[in-house]
């Protein structure tokens, strides 16, 4: 179902619910194809390249190129999908949305004042967990 982002967001752009697979016989789906997202926090070009090097990845180590494409959809589907979702309600400018709330849209002389390193940090960490990008996801081969 194409669902209009006006419902959670407040500006015109549209995701897509995940789907339950992406891959026919020697045809699977990658990028903006495979799973449309709202582009918060530079994902949906990301997110594309990201199923790219999984999809290479899998091609060269498997000679069975259905298998390949199979354990590819197996590995990013769930992954995207999580992105996507958190996208709707937890995206990674809900930064912005805390700090407006907390300070009523009141100016502020210090960010520390407001949130501390600490949970900025996290929000920052938690967002990157859901979207692939932390040091520890990066740093694996
Ligand atoms: C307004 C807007 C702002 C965005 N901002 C960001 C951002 O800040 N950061 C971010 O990461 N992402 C952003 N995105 C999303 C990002 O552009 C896409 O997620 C990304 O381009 C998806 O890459 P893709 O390769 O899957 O698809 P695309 O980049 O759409 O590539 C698909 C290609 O296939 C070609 N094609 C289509 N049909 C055929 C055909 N029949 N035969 C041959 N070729 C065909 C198209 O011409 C196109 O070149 C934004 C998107 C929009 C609309």
């Amino acid at each position: 179902m194409i669902r209009a982002a006006e419902e959670v967001l407040e500006y015109p752009m549209v995701d897509q619910d995940p789907l339950d697979h992406w891959t026919v016989g020697r045809v699977t789906l990658l990028g903006d194809a495979a799973h449309p997202m709202v582009p918060r926090g530079s994902n949906g070009a990301a997110q594309a390249i990201l199923d790219g090097r999984v999809l290479a990845a899998r091609l060269a180590e498997s000679g069975d190129p259905y298998q390949a494409l199979r354990a590819y959809e197996t590995e990013r589907l769930a992954a995207t999908s999580r992105v996507v979702l958190t996208n709707r309600v937890n995206p990674p400018d809900a930064l912005l949305r805390e700090v407006y709330d907390r300070t009523g849209d009141r100016p502020f002389e210090r960010i520390d004042d407001v949130m501390s390193p600490e949970e900025i940090r996290r929000f920052s960490e938690s967002y990157q967990a859901v979207a692939g990008y932390s040091h520890a996801a990066l740093a694996r081969p």
